[in-house]
């Protein structure tokens, strides 16, 4: 669902700081904002994976219709399908959010530069998940330590009304001062933060940085795999389910 209003300078702001590789004419580390460069999910063939159905900085939302302003994330996932933690982090924050679609639940990550495998760049990270149902992400506490591929909700309808098709939302931010960050109402009588030292980073971004940058855009999906060892991993891996399809007979 096209989330917020308010976003669209902050969403180009963000796109001007998309570290895009070198492979594009421009300059490393910019783009025009009237160019953007979506990046694409490239599924692993062995799995299917519960798919990405709107994409970061799209106008286009999965019913078809236009956005009022560029996608400030991602959408996926089928009705009912996990909602994993794409990295190591903390919870921030959990609160009741109605962005026009009905009262919903939302929580957000915080990651450390450590935490997602990074030698440089932003020190902090937040991620956050909307269209969750309030009542299921209650139980995470402010402070609690996330694991890496720990299921934190399961995938929802846009404030829970069968009128809308399941997805859940991610954003991701870079964050450099903490303290800046404002909470307030919005007119639906949702809780919203601003963070005026915010930046918007397309998750996929995020889900990019463990393998080398590739020409035509796509992002090589990494599932969670919980017999994986993640020491060294950098990034996200994907934050939905990625069930192995079942070998063909010889
Ligand atoms: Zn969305």
């Amino acid at each position: 669902m096209a989330k917020r209003h308010f976003a669209t300078a902050v969403l180009l702001a963000g796109l001007l700081l998309l570290p895009f590789n070198g492979a594009t004419s421009a300059p490393s580390g910019h783009v025009t904002a009237d160019t953007p460069r979506h990046l694409t999910p490239d599924y692993p063939l062995d799995r299917d994976c519960s798919p990405l159905t709107s994409l970061f900085s799209s106008w286009d939302d999965v019913d078809g219709n236009k956005r009022d302003a560029p996608h400030t994330g991602v959408d996926g996932g089928r009705l009912g399908d996990a909602v994993l933690a794409p990295a190591p982090g903390e919870v921030i924050a959990v609160w009741h959010a109605d962005w026009g679609w009905g009262p919903e639940g939302a929580l957000m990550l915080r990651h450390t530069r450590e935490e997602l495998g990074l030698s440089d760049g932003p020190k902090i990270y937040y991620s956050e998940f909307d269209h969750l149902r309030y009542d299921e992400i209650a139980r995470l506490r402010v402070g609690t330590r996330i694991k890496r591929g720990q299921v934190l909700a399961h995938v929802d309808r846009p404030g829970g009304d069968e009128e809308y098709l399941p997805e859940v939302h991610l954003e991701v931010w870079s964050i450099q001062d903490e303290g800046a960050t404002q909470w307030d109402k919005n007119e639906h009588g949702g809780k919203y933060w601003v963070n005026e030292t915010g930046h918007l980073i397309d998750p996929l971004y995020m889900m990019s940085l463990n393998a080398s940058a590739r020409r035509d855009h796509s992002v090589a999906i990494t599932p969670f795999d919980a017999t994986r060892d993640y020491t060294g991993f950098r990034g996200f891996t994907y934050f939905l389910p990625c069930p192995a399809l079942k070998a063909k007979k010889r």
